[in-house]
């Protein structure tokens, strides 16, 4: 590639990365150097600042962002039979979730504009067996809450947010994990702060907090068996089939120490989006994402949607010309439903053509707080050129 031989990079940019300094390794060291690994005491004060941070009432900490979104689902109650509505944009997780319970997915479009699910299509899909929405807060910018809380109330339907993308986000002065009955996050290393992997549920109702730790340490309630305690003191009883979804202590240490820097990493987040836009808006080839007025994103990913009628290059050719230069870009995501598994289930493709649409065009580019300056330079200089060079004379 002409324009940029002489910029090239020799080390590859990959579009996510998490930010560890001295201070998490020392958080981590110290559990190592405890006596608890795990159940111990960093899972409850994790749990406590998070859902301080979130504005919510209880926090439940897990091992996976999967496995909050199955907690979730567990607490909200989905059993065979039951429909749950959800994006098609997002990871598989946010419907396989509903599948472990025997529920199940029903995707309803996304919006053109915002690329999050769009209420009205929800409630086009909702019937006499739908039992909860999922919306998925796509990059970071959170679904459109008022008016689906406003749906599933209407309709007597519980709400899980899948926040994975979303932690730190406001929807009209709300904070993420303050809105929904139920706020699932997932701490993997690609999201905006890491335990290595990790998840947590949020919620403001102790019924389904309680449900929800019993669930975690396979169906067992701590003190369940006291009335025989005197005589029988090792009794405990499962009371329902739970799992071993328990975070450790170590991870919890991790993730408190993320913690302290999250408003740090989100700015930084928020100041490379900010560049982004202001580039790739003047270029006019690609559609910068649409945020809604009153929505704070704290921007887990940053897409382009490419404007393929005014390039002469397909967007397979693009990411991979943009590979070809170390750049780390991606595609996030490939609807749900296109995926084998979903496909032998009976989906079929068309099922939500604005989702279709996006795929076809979007590539994920690099973002993560670690990006200095010369790398961000990079990425504006590359996909300038690269787009440039692709534009369409007629
Ligand atoms: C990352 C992610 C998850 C799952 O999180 P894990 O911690 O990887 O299990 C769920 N939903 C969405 C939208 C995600 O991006």
């Amino acid at each position: 590639m002409e324009l940029t031989k002489n910029r090239a990079r020799s080390s590859f940019l990959p579009y996510a990365q998490q930010d560890i300094d001295e201070q998490d390794i020392k958080a981590v060291v110290d559990v190592l150097k405890s006596d608890w690994l795990t159940t111990g005491p960093k899972i409850e004060q994790f749990e406590r600042e998070m859902a301080d941070y979130c504005q919510a009432r209880y926090a439940v900490a897990v091992a996976t962002g999967t496995a909050a979104l199955h907690t979730a689902c567990y607490a909200a109650g989905i059993k065979p039979g039951d429909e749950v509505i959800t994006s098609p944009m997002t990871f598989a997780a946010s419907a396989n979730c509903i599948l472990y319970q025997g529920g199940k997915p029903v995707f309803a479009d996304i919006d053109p504009t915002t690329y999050n699910i769009d209420p009205e299509q929800i409630e086009r899909k909702i019937t006499a067996r739908t039992k909860a929405i999922i919306p998925v807060d796509y990059t970071g910018q959170p679904a459109e809450l008022d008016r689906i809380k406003e749906i599933a109330q209407r309709h007597q339907l519980l709400v899980i947010e899948d926040a994975a993308h979303s932690l730190g986000a406001e929807f009209k002065g709300q904070k993420v994990g303050s809105m929904a009955e139920l706020t699932t996050l997932s701490f993997h290393p690609a999201k905006h702060i890491t335990c290595g992997e990790g998840g947590m549920v949020l919620t403001d109702n102790n019924q389904l907090y309680n449900k929800m730790k019993q669930f975690r340490t396979h169906g067992i309630i701590k003190g369940s068996a006291s009335e025989n305690c005197n005589q029988e003191p090792w009794l405990y009883h499962q009371q329902v089939l739970g799992y071993n979804y328990r975070m450790t202590d170590l991870q919890a240490a991790l993730g408190l120490s993320q913690l302290k820097k999250i408003d740090s990493f989100i700015s930084r987040r928020r100041e490379i989006a900010a560049r982004y836009n202001d580039t790739f808006s003047e270029l006019d080839l690609v559609e910068i994402p649409a945020q809604l007025s009153g929505s704070n994103s704290s921007w887990h990913l940053y897409i382009i949607k490419l404007k393929l009628e005014k390039l002469k290059a397909g967007r397979k050719e693009i990411f991979n010309t943009l590979r070809q230069e170390n750049l780390g870009v991606n595609v996030h995501f490939i609807p749900v439903y296109y995926h084998p598994y979903y496909q032998k289930l009976g989906y079929k493709k068309g099922l939500c053509p604005v989702a279709e649409d996006l795929y076809e065009r979007l590539i994920t580019l690099p973002l993560f707080p670690k990006m200095i300056e010369h790398d961000v330079d990079y990425v504006v200089d590359i996909v300038t050129a690269v787009l440039r060079e692709n534009i369409l004379v007629r």
